[in-house]
């Protein structure tokens, strides 16, 4: 990750008033919505592995939640967006 691009979704930024630019750094789409990242960035392509099956969201069971939570979270760690955690930069 170019390490001059922020690491926070812009368009909660703009929101609070720390930048008047909501376009994706990444790949210049209008605005970087966290749905923007985590669906539509291309520049993130490669990291995603969402399942192909689309889960009924008002009918999700335990299983399925697990699932989904499991592969929201290794995309957001394998995305490196937000950096290491465990380090405070
Ligand atoms: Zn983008």
């Amino acid at each position: 990750m170019n390490p001059k691009k922020p690491k926070f979704i812009t368009i909660h930024l703009l929101r609070l008033k720390l930048t008047d630019e909501p376009s994706c750094p990444f790949c210049g789409a209008n605005e970087d919505t966290n749905i923007h990242y985590i669906f539509h960035c291309p520049h993130f392509m490669n990291v995603r592995n969402f399942p192909k099956k689309r889960f009924p969201s008002t009918t999700m069971q335990n299983q399925q939640n697990r699932i989904a939570i499991s592969c929201l979270v290794d995309f957001i760690s394998r995305s490196n967006r937000f950096g290491d955690p465990m380090m405070q930069n």
